[in-house]
Parts: structure tokens; C-alpha cells; sequence
């Protein structure tokens, strides 16, 4: 009977199989979950040309009996369906009683399964069963896919390169390792290792299975939760950044979820310690109560909806940035392998380029407002603001104290302390202090102004002008006493003391571009954070430009006793340290 079954749903489970199987990747996912449902702790995944010609799934769990091994193949008939509505939160990752039977349907399925004494072979081709007979007995399931979509030509057009295929499921397989450390993961391609995981349960361990010691050794450990949700996982430092966002690994309820309030938070958190195009590797696991949790219908997609946002969004960004914060975070001169550069080559080009730039009006890349910035976050904006040294000190970043030796270049500060040696750019590290104080200025609810000695004229073109005028209470609230003067042109009659003596005027108009730029959505706290790059930019000493000892001295005591001494605030690196072991070894001194 369910023989006749199967073969009257054919034509169902094949245009399911359309919605559920994209790639290949989504075959193994449906089958890899399946593994971890029947609860094995080591899953091997076997695939022939990326699994283009076969998908062999190997797992010791608690397998089928023969009777649920065909029920599997039904449409609509596992046990998973009625659960459907909550499928999220109980202990089964399944999303729908189809995804079997469709893939059974387009392509050719062997299923050898055993739960007790009596194994169970099932073949099925194309959706028609072609052996259902006893087997050997061995405990857990062995599954494989092969020829996909052979009989449905129009979707096997879809179906990717080798490698395009592969890198799919790779990055499928490495995210649900991490998602599940206590469970084995293999993974081959044309009988060649890509992944593979011991299983110890350890986190970290899995880290280093999967991104090796290079990215292990620079993982930080973080916790943190809110009255909703326990967060709990390992970021990386600043110095290991990659250029996607593939590597932010959130897992919600031990579930791999893409998600961008989460994603908007962590990338928040590292906020000037990386530049905006770069992004960091993190594994972060969320728990919580289910019921806080929306899943999105496509059974395919990741996404899921989150509740209690703000507080989940503050807890991530506060947690993440005062374990940076806590962190020694000089990279060495050296490293121990080769690793992705962690700035981009166009970016230092373009900061080199507004360095040099005289002209105060000649904008660079990195100096224009991301307009792509979030700006919908105002309501958190409280999170910036409490999130001070006063309430955080890294008594070892106190301590730290850098004598200098001299300027080389005239660029490079060159500092010992009984560590090593240290090169560090005289402008990003004057840009990192004035960025601090430019932002402290900024958020001052006292604000103390002067009025100039000749009023300062700024003229504008008529568009400029009606922006500016449409945000006047911008620069009312910083203390500007501004009056409009004849056509399309204001006069300063006042403003904040904290403008740079001599630049006064260029800092003004620095102010006005920003408030252009802006558009209509303005949110304070990223203006203040943008107008303070903009100025500390201007106002720091460029490259090329000889300083005396004591200013050296005075910028290396400033540096550390910023919020974060490590990078400028584009992201850049202000610092590179050379140990005495790294010198050694480079001399020969020491020998291992
Ligand atoms: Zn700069
Ligand atoms: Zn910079």
C-alpha cells in the first residue's frame, strides 16, 4: 500500500521539491538535520562532484524502523508535521513532513537504516520504490542522494558549478559544527577532507577545527544577557577581520539564524575598531525563551524575527565593546601565518590622500557621511553614552607606559618599554585622542561658547542654505549663534569654545557639510560620532611632519588613556609592537 502511496504523490513531492531543494546544499541540510534529530553525535558527509553526482549522509543515530523508514517518504506523514507550528523551539530541527519525499522524488535515494536488530534498505528512484528489503544491522542511518533533478531537467539547469555548490554546503556544515560542538562533523569532497570536528564539546576547539589556530588563538571569550536572553560565545580581536559578514555566526536556541538586528549589533560593537567594509569573525549562541521568537515562513531561509530587541541589542553592544576595551589589543609586528590583511589597500590610500590633501574642501571616501549608516537605531542611542571609561578601566592599558625613541619618517613615533619596541602613527593616534575629545565636547550638556572677534561669514549655495536653515536647532543646541546675512549666507556670532583656536572657521564649515550630508534622518548620536572623525581627522598632525620629543610624549600618555588606543576611529591600527622575543628571533638571538 504505501507503495501505491508514494507513487501518487509523485507529482506533488516534485513540485515541492522545487521550493524546498535550491542546491545542494539544502539536500544536505534536510538530511544533516534529519542525522541530528535521531540524536547521532558523529554525522559524515560524503559528496561525489560537490554533490552533484552523490550526497552520502553517515550517522550513528538512533535510526528507523522499517515501517517509520518508508513512512519517512510520505508526503505529509511524519511525525515532525504536527509539530509544525512549533517546530522551532522543540528539540527537532525539521521544518516540514515533505522535504524526504521531495527530495526522494527528483533524484535517486538509498536509505539503509537500523534502530534494533533488523536493518532496512530502501531504494527509491525518482519517487518510485524500487527495493524496500531487510538489511544488515547497524545502528544509525546511511542515507545518499544522487543524480538530483535527473528527472526534472528545468531545475537541474539551476544547480550550480562544482564549487559553487560546495562552498554552499562547506560554510552550511562549518556553521552547524559550531552550532553543535559536541557532535562530530565530517566533511568530504571526492574523498578529500574539508571539515572535520572531534566532537569534544568545547567551543573553542571547534573554532580552531574550523578556522585553525590563527583565528583561535585570537578569539575572545564574551557573556552577557538581559532578562530575555543568555548570549554567550567568542568574538574575534580587531586584528582578524574579514570582508564579509559570513563569519558572524549567530545561533538562537541552537539554531544558525541570519538576523539583522543581531548582525547590526555586533558590527556596532566594534565601531571604529575596524573599519565599516570589514567585518569580524564571531560565534555567538542566544538563548531564550521560544515564544520571543518568530520563525520566518520559507522554510528555507534563516531568518527569524526577534521581540525585545533594544535590550538584546544594548546587552550585545555593551558586552562586546568593554571586552574589548579590556583586551590588550597591540597586534605583534609579527605574525605566526600568513593572514588576511585587515585593512583594505584603498582605504589607507584614501586616508594617505585627505592627509595630504591641502585643500580643506576636497573630500575623501572615507571622509564622506555613510549615508548607508543605520539611522533607525535612535532609541538606543543611550547605550553610546553610558558606555564610557567611568565606568570601565583596563588597569593593564593604565599601566601601559611607551617611552619614545625618536620620529621616523617623520610619521612614525618609535617607543620601547620593557616589552619591545613600537612604531606608532603620529596621526592616527592624535586623530584616536581628538576623536575622544571632539566626542566628549560634543555630548556636553554645559556648553561653554565664545563669540568670535570678526563674526565668521559662511556662504553657501542656495540649496546648502535651506538645509542648513531647515536644522538650525542642530547648531543651536551645540551652542552656535548663528544669523542668516544677506544672500544665502549666515554669520557666526557665537560658537562652542571646543573649535580648534586658528581653525575655526574650517571647523565650521566642517559642521555645515555634515549637517548636508545628513539628509532628513538625523540621529545625534551618529552625527556626533561623524562629526568628531571629520574634525580629529582635520585637526591632527598629518604624516611627513617633524614633532618634538615632548610631543611625542605628550601623544603616547594620550593615547592610552583613550577609550580605544588601538585603532584610529576609521578603523586603522595606531599602533605595532615588535617583542623582544619577535627581535630575537629575527637577530638570531634566540633560536626557537
Ligand atoms: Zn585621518
Ligand atoms: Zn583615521
Amino acid at each position: 500500500m504505501s507503495k501505491i502511496k508514494i507513487m501518487s504523490e509523485n507529482l506533488a513531492n516534485k513540485i515541492a521539491a522545487g521550493e524546498v531543494v535550491e542546491k545542494c546544499a539544502s539536500v544536505v541540510k534536510e538530511l544533516v538535520e534529519n542525522s541530528i534529530d535521531a540524536h547521532s553525535d558523529s554525522i559524515k558527509i560524503d559528496l561525489q562532484e560537490g554533490g552533484l553526482k552523490e550526497i552520502k549522509i553517515t550517522d550513528n543515530g538512533v535510526g528507523m524502523e522499517s515501517e517509520d523508514a518508508l513512512l519517512s517518504f510520505q508526503r505529509h506523514a511524519t511525525s515532525k508535521l504536527t509539530r509544525e507550528d512549533d517546530l522551532f523551539f522543540i528539540n527537532t530541527l525539521g521544518f516540514r513532513g515533505e522535504a524526504l519525499p521531495s527530495i526522494a522524488s527528483v533524484s535517486e535515494v538509498d536509505l539503509i537504516t537500523c534502530a534494533s536488530n533488523v536493518g532496512t534498505h530502501i531504494h527509491i528512484k525518482g519517487g518510485k520504490l524500487e527495493i524496500n528489503e531487510p538489511s544488515d544491522a547497524r545502528k544509525g542511518t546511511i542515507i545518499s542522494v544522487s543524480n538530483l533533478f535527473f528527472n526534472t531537467p528545468a531545475r537541474l539547469k539551476y544547480l550550480k558549478s562544482e564549487q559553487y555548490e560546495l562552498a554552499n554546503t562547506v560554510s552550511f556544515i562549518e556553521k552547524l559544527a559550531l552550532s553543535y560542538p559536541n557532535i562530530k562533523f565530517e566533511l568530504t569532497n571526492n574523498d578529500k577532507t574539508l571539515v572535520k570536528t572531534s566532537g569534544s564539546g568545547n567551543l573553542l576547539k571547534t573554532i580552531h577545527e574550523i578556522y585553525g589556530l590563527n583565528v583561535s588563538s585570537k578569539m575572545i571569550e564574551v557573556k552577557g544577557s538581559t532578562d530575555d536572553y543568555d548570549m554567550e560565545g567568542y568574538i574575534c580581536k580587531p586584528e582578524i577581520l574579514k570582508s564579509n559578514r559570513n563569519h558572524m555566526i549567530t545561533i538562537v536556541n541552537g539554531r544558525v539564524v541570519k538576523n539583522n538586528d543581531l548582525n547590526r549589533a555586533i558590527n556596532d560593537a566594534y565601531y571604529t575598531y575596524k573599519p565599516d567594509i570589514k567585518f569580524p569573525i564571531v560565534v555567538l549562541k542566544f538563548e531564550t525563551d521560544p515564544t520571543l521568537i518568530d520563525v520566518n515562513i520559507h522554510p528555507t531561509k534563516q531568518d527569524i524575527k526577534l521581540s525585545k530587541v533594544n535590550e538584546l541589542y544594548n546587552m550585545i553592544v555593551n558586552t562586546i565593546k568593554n571586552k574589548l576595551y579590556k583586551e590588550l589589543l597591540i597586534p605583534n609586528a609579527i605574525k605566526d601565518e600568513v593572514t588576511e590583511i585587515s585593512i583594505p589597500t584603498t582605504m589607507i590610500k584614501n586616508e594617505i590622500v585627505e592627509e595630504k590633501a591641502s585643500n580643506f574642501e576636497k573630500e575623501t571616501k572615507e571622509n564622506n557621511y555613510q549615508t548607508e549608516l543605520d539611522f533607525s537605531i535612535a532609541e538606543n542611542s543611550e547605550i553610546y553614552s553610558t558606555n564610557t571609561q567611568d565606568t570601565i578601566i583596563n588597569p593593564e592599558l593604565k599601566k601601559l607606559v611607551l617611552y619614545p625613541v625618536g620620529l621616523a619618517l617623520g610619521t612614525y613615533i618609535i617607543a620601547q618599554n620593557e616589552e619591545g619596541v613600537y612604531l606608532i602613527d603620529q596621526h592616527a593616534a592624535q586623530e584616536r585622542i581628538n576623536y575622544d575629545k571632539y566626542l566628549k565636547a560634543l555630548k556636553e550638556e554645559e556648553i561653554s561658547t565664545i563669540a568670535p572677534l570678526f563674526p565668521i561669514n559662511i556662504e553657501l549655495n542656495a540649496g546648502d542654505y535651506l538645509t542648513i536653515k531647515g536644522h538650525m536647532n542642530i547648531l543651536t543646541d551645540m551652542g552656535f549663534v548663528i544669523e542668516e546675512f544677506g544672500l544665502n549666507t549666515y554669520i557666526i556670532k557665537e560658537h562652542p569654545t571646543w573649535l580648534k583656536r586658528g581653525y575655526e572657521e574650517e571647523s565650521i564649515h566642517k559642521i555645515f557639510d555634515s549637517i548636508i550630508s545628513i539628509g532628513n534622518r538625523f540621529d545625534r548620536v551618529k552625527f556626533n560620532e561623524h562629526l568628531a572623525i571629520t574634525l580629529a581627522c582635520k585637526m591632527s598632525i598629518k604624516a611627513n611632519t617633524r614633532i618634538s620629543t615632548e610631543a611625542q610624549e605628550e601623544i603616547l600618555n594620550e593615547l592610552v588613556n583613550t577609550d580605544n588606543p588601538y585603532n584610529c576611529p576609521h578603523g586603522r591600527p595606531t599602533i605595532i609592537k615588535f617583542s623582544i622575543y619577535d627581535l630575537e628571533k629575527m637577530f638570531k638571538r634566540a633560536m626557537n
